[in-house]
């Protein structure tokens, strides 16, 4: 076992943070205030290669490992979580699953763009009725011969607004149940296709979350993806290699938080000497510390999992599960080291608490993460 990075490994961290540093921190409170989407950021994400980091080179990927995209995601996590959200969904959701399970056609006519940043796609599975629960999918797509009829509304999707090309997935077979669920590339500029107000958000809130409406929206049949009835085993399958990134955006919360705890702790002094040299303190830090290495343990092992072409389902979701509960805890220690600076925007820390709320919910929750190890445990 060989718990060493790879020179290479070593050279996209540091990209990743030197990015991050220099061209994410500046700005960051004034956007998650706003709501701003980082629109410069993120086009400069693409040129750098961060937006379609696993994707084949054939169409404009990085053709690089998991392990590269959990290092990357982790550093752009530490400074600005609205940032690595749009990242995690281009990357693990839009172009891996395009890039796994789409055709020759469907790669060179959209993953081309996604890969590079030059569009930006959505994955769009919840709805009002189907979150959790994602077989109870109200919206349909039925089969007209050359193209099917799209209609419905889904929810709280990612890059609602900005994305140019969206993966949907619909109903096309209420009797096949969850066998009679298919998923396709809508493109925003077809007829029908509403997207609704911005999510007015607790964290993350300069990532741009919609609903969006189906009326009627005609999609041709060369834009489903894989066979008839594939959907929902491309969504689950999809959204099992995207655990991974939201644990390691959960990683990157936590550890962003816990590097400004400890150097606040080094410098605010109380009762004549520096806070961390109170024991109340100094053991908050040493159990941050353990936590994240803790997470940083899991979140490695299902990457190099998904790498080897084992099974992730489990370790995906035990990283997710444990990595997200570490951001919550990390963050809100980290915000009593900083005492009322911690309470206000300038400090960074309240600002990763809020974010960190939100590994806990997306991609499956907590208690959805239980069901998934639970039964994996049980029935072996
Ligand atoms: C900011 C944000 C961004 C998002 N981005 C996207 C996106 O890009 N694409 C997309 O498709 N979705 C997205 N989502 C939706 C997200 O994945 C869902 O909110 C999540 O899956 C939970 O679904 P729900 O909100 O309907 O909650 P519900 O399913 O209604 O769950 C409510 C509560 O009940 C619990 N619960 C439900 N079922 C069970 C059970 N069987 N056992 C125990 N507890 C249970 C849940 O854990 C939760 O605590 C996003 C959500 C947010 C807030």
């Amino acid at each position: 076992m060989d718990f060493k990075l790879t020179e290479e490994h070593i050279m996209i961290r540091d990209a990743a943070r030197d990015f991050a540093n220099n061209e994410l921190l500046p700005g960051v409170i004034e956007r998650d205030d706003k709501q701003e989407f980082p629109t410069e950021q993120i086009k400069k994400m693409g040129e750098l290669g961060f937006m379609g980091m696993m994707a084949s080179p054939e169409y404009g990927g990085g053709g690089m490992d998991t392990v590269s995209y959990v290092l990357a995601m982790e550093e752009i996590s530490k400074i600005d979580a609205s940032a690595s959200v749009v990242m995690s969904v281009n990357n693990s959701l839009v172009c891996w699953g395009l890039d796994t399970f789409g055709n020759k056609e469907q790669k060179e006519k959209y993953l081309t763009k996604l890969t590079t940043g030059e569009s930006i796609g959505a994955f769009c599975l919840s709805e009002p009725e189907a979150g959790s629960d994602a077989t109870s999918q109200q919206t349909t797509a039925i089969d007209h011969g050359d193209h099917y009829i799209l209609n419905g509304t889904k929810n709280w999707i990612t890059n609602g607004r900005t994305a140019d090309f969206y993966l949907v997935i619909a109903q096309t077979d209420r009797e096949k149940k969850h066998k009679g669920i298919n998923a396709f590339i809508v493109e925003k500029t077809w007829e029908g296709f509403e997207i609704g107000p911005k999510e007015n958000k607790l964290g993350i809130r300069g990532s741009d979350t919609h609903s969006l409406v189906f009326n009627d929206v005609k999609v041709p049949k060369e834009n489903r993806i894989g066979e008839d009835g594939f959907g929902f085993k491309f969504a689950m399958k999809t959204l099992a290699g995207g655990r991974i990134g939201i644990a390691a955006q959960a990683l990157g919360i936590a550890g962003g938080a816990y590097e400004l705890a400890l150097k606040y702790s080094k410098e605010r002094k109380a009762f004549g000497t520096e806070i961390c040299n109170h024991q109340a303190i100094a053991f908050k830090l040493a159990d941050m510390h353990v936590s994240i290495e803790a997470a940083r343990l899991l979140v490695m092992k299902a990457a190099v999992d998904k790498d080897n072409n084992g099974n992730y389902d489990l370790s995906g979701a035990m990283a997710k599960l444990y990595a997200s509960q570490v951001a919550m805890d990390v963050s809100v220690e980290a915000v009593q080291v900083h005492g009322g600076n911690g309470f206000v925007k300038d400090y960074h820390v309240e600002r990763m608490m809020r974010d960190a709320k939100i590994t806990q919910i997306y991609e499956g929750t907590s208690e959805i993460q239980k069901i998934v190890i639970s039964r994996s445990i049980i029935n072996g």
